[in-house]
């Protein structure tokens, strides 16, 4: 993007060697290009000094000049706060630390000229500003406008390094620096009215005014989230040019048969529209990556097993995988009980098959007689090899990585349809960036009847009347799950564990049986104890979040979640998923204290209010940010993003998928094909100069050289 981009950051006027070396150690700035993207987080007002009299207590951000008169610590221990007396000459007022007080009281000299930035809180009928910034007042420097902030660290401030430095440097670098060659070709800058690069870069830095800050933090957004989406499609699409897929011309016998006369029920509405869109992948001759999502009872495994049915009327196999022996078994069922009125041979292979049934398996599925393979993990394992397995369903996708789906796709020299299932309701526009390369469909409608779970918040000093209604379901027949955060006791935060409750649980209830599953017990243990609650002859499974995935216990009504306030949104939403699966109404109960954040009551009230998953999700997203969103850690796709954020950029993102798209489109080149550009449909279609493409090869090179997970499956 420029000449110099790469040039090494000690070569700056104002850096030097030592310099250098902490710049790359604290803030990963190693060349001349890393400073110019060293984004500040955000921008202050200096234009000018406000006085304290002069505040109010709606003011945002403001700047005070004055000094510290005397400083005096209150309270004890976690709860001990440092307190500042400063004047602006005129007034007083306090300044509190909650946190740093050593450091802090040293920090600043009594009766020197410094300026504070912070909010001024209104409390009592005064002012305080708690853990502003503080810099030394600097008369020479004149007074400013917009000006940038720059995250540093505590290493960076000791040793003299402060936001002014780095303002200084980039300054310093905008003088260096005549030309920046834009990354985002013409024709796209001037589709979505982008300021230029260099404009953008010296404006984020530098604003000369509020409007132009916004275009500049616009035009940078933008450009991050088009690369990160050129670079997906790019797999995407390269895949799609190289790669055949099988193609099923015919819905045949089985399927046909299954619908008319063994089907049990209606299929949803949202059920056959994705039957369909999965049905036209298929016919295309393009090999299917598609992601199914659908809440927990959307009936996901019905969608499974009509869509091996159509790979087995074209002569080929399926396979079916599932994170845990239990969902494997219970998968089995389902399917082995649809599958043998209509002649379609299913068969079950996990980590517990016998040898003698094993070498049966392997068997049947080279020489093709087996139509369906159920199991865990074992069925990726290097032995299993079948005869012509053409799709791949796969349960539960967050738990599974890309390579192990990479590794399915080497079972067969023509790669299988994929289709991965998950409850865990993503919002789109985490999709789209998380499973770039995934088509999406979405199961967006429960079957008729079903009575959505009933959700109470109830507190520890309410606990009696939950026992009593507890004590109620239990006594119509029906079984009871209780999740516990923890395993073992821990003194230190004071929670409710499954081993401390288990014996009170059992006194609590006499005569009914508790069974328990947790993390660390061995697998056969787990799923004993787990087939005790499968098959009704325990009332009471005590457990922790292990039960989350998919377990089917239609007959359990109740669900009690101790200490529900440690949970994330998403996952109070997979544990309830477990409950409400019958006919009858069922109850999730969140326990938790009573003394607890608001904002922890107003999330723990979300789930009260609703039971859509996306609803969930979205809020999930937006309350703790998308980095913590299940999935996003396994799939290595976390981007890391400086300006967009997953939970608020959702048009944009939108935006920038169909901009890539329609570049890729009009210059395949740009992803190795050699095929001419696709048909043009519209006029948004450009083609791009052969320096150009240059350009963008070497911008995602530059952004993507460290993520190597596509590249191994395209
Ligand atoms: P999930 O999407 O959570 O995997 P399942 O596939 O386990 O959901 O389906 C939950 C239950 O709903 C199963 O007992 C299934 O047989 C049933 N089911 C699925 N589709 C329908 C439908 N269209 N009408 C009625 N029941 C259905
Ligand atoms: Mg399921």
């Amino acid at each position: 993007m420029l000449r110099i981009g790469n040039t090494d950051i000690k070569y700056l006027k104002g850096v030097g060697d030592a310099r250098a070396k902490l710049l790359a150690d604290e803030l990963d700035i190693h060349s001349f290009r890393d400073l110019l993207y060293y984004f500040p987080f955000r921008h202050i007002d200096r234009s000018r000094f406000y006085a304290i009299a002069d505040f109010t207590p709606d003011m945002p951000n403001v700047q005070i000049k004055g000094r510290f008169l005397r400083f005096y610590k209150e309270g004890e221990g976690a709860k001990q706060r440092l307190i500042a007396v400063f004047t602006d000459g005129r007034s007083v007022m306090e300044v509190v630390w909650f946190s740093r007080i050593k450091q802090i009281e040293n920090a600043y000299p009594l009766n020197t000229e410094l300026v504070l930035f912070g909010k001024p809180n209104f409390f009592k009928g005064s002012y305080s500003i708690a853990h502003p910034e503080v810099e030394t007042y600097d008369p020479s420097t004149p007074p400013q406008g917009l000006r940038g902030v720059y995250s540093l660290t505590e290493k960076l401030r000791k040793r003299g390094i402060t936001s002014r430095t780095i303002q200084n440097l980039v300054g310093n670098l905008f003088d260096k620096v005549a030309d920046i060659t834009d990354i985002i070709p013409q024709s796209v800058c001037r589709q979505f009215s982008l300021m230029p690069l260099r404009d953008a870069l010296r404006n984020i830095h530098f604003p000369e005014s509020l409007h132009d800050l916004k275009k500049a933090q616009e035009r940078l957004k933008f450009e991050e989230l088009f690369f990160i989406q050129l670079h997906i499609l790019r797999f995407t699409k390269r895949r799609n040019s190289s790669i055949r897929g099988h193609i099923f011309p015919t819905i045949g016998e089985h399927f046909n048969r299954f619908y008319s006369e063994v089907l049990p029920f209606q299929l949803t509405d949202a059920q056959k529209r994705v039957i369909k869109e999965i049905r036209s992948d298929m016919r295309t001759g393009r090999q299917m990556n598609r992601l199914l999502q659908g809440d927990v009872g959307s009936g996901k495994t019905m969608v499974a097993f009509m869509t091996m049915l159509i790979a087995v009327d074209n002569k080929t196999q399926a396979c079916l995988m599932a994170p845990t022996e239990i969902l494997a078994r219970q998968h089995y069922q389902s399917i082995a009980q649809w599958a043998e009125p209509i002649g379609v041979k299913v068969r079950l292979l996990t980590g517990s098959t016998r040898t003698k049934e094993r070498k049966e398996i392997h068997e049947s599925l080279i020489d093709g007689s087996l139509d369906i393979l159920i199991g865990t993990h074992a069925v990726i394992e290097e032995n299993v090899q079948f005869h012509n397995l053409a799709m791949v369903v796969i349960d539960e996708q967050h738990r599974f990585g890309v390579q192990q789906r990479a590794k399915l796709w080497s079972k067969n020299a023509l790669p299988p349809h994929v289709l991965v299932m998950t409850a865990t309701p993503i919002p789109r526009t985490l999709a789209m960036t998380l499973y770039g390369d995934l088509d999406v469909s979405v199961i967006d409608q429960l079957p008729p009847g079903r009575k959505p779970v009933m959700t109470l918040l109830r507190y520890d000093d309410n606990r009696q009347q939950v026992v009593n209604a507890v004590k109620d379901q239990l006594s119509k027949g029906r079984q009871v799950y209780i999740v516990y955060p923890l395993i073992h006791d821990n003194d230190k935060l004071s929670l409710r564990s499954l081993e401390e409750d288990y014996q009170n649980v059992c006194a609590t209830y006499p005569g009914y049986k508790v069974c328990y599953v947790h993390g660390q017990m061995k697998a056969d243990e787990k799923d004993h104890q787990m087939q005790l609650f499968v098959s009704g002859e325990a009332h009471i499974m005590v457990a922790t979040t292990v039960i989350e995935v998919g377990v089917n216990v239609p007959n359990a009504s109740v669900m009690i979640i101790e200490n529900a306030e440690r949970f994330g949104l998403s996952q109070l939403h997979q544990l309830r998923g477990r409950v409400g699966r019958g006919a009858d109404q069922s109850y999730c109960i969140l326990m938790s204290k009573r003394q607890i954040a608001s904002a922890t009551r107003e999330r723990l009230e979300i789930m009260t209010q609703s039971t859509d998953g996306f609803v969930i999700a979205e809020a999930d997203m937006k309350m703790r940010g998308p980095g913590n969103m299940e999935g996003t850690q396994q799939s290595g796709l976390a981007f890391n993003m400086r300006l967009a954020s997953l939970a608020t950029d959702g048009q944009m993102i939108a935006i920038t998928r169909n901009a890539a798209s329609d570049l890729l489109d009009a210059n395949p080149q740009l992803y190795g094909a050699t095929t001419s550009p696709a048909e043009s449909s519209g006029s948004s279609l450009t083609t791009l100069s052969p320096s150009e493409c240059n350009i963008i090869n070497n911008e995602l090179k530059f952004r993507f050289s460290q993520d190597t997970d596509w590249s191994r499956i395209s």
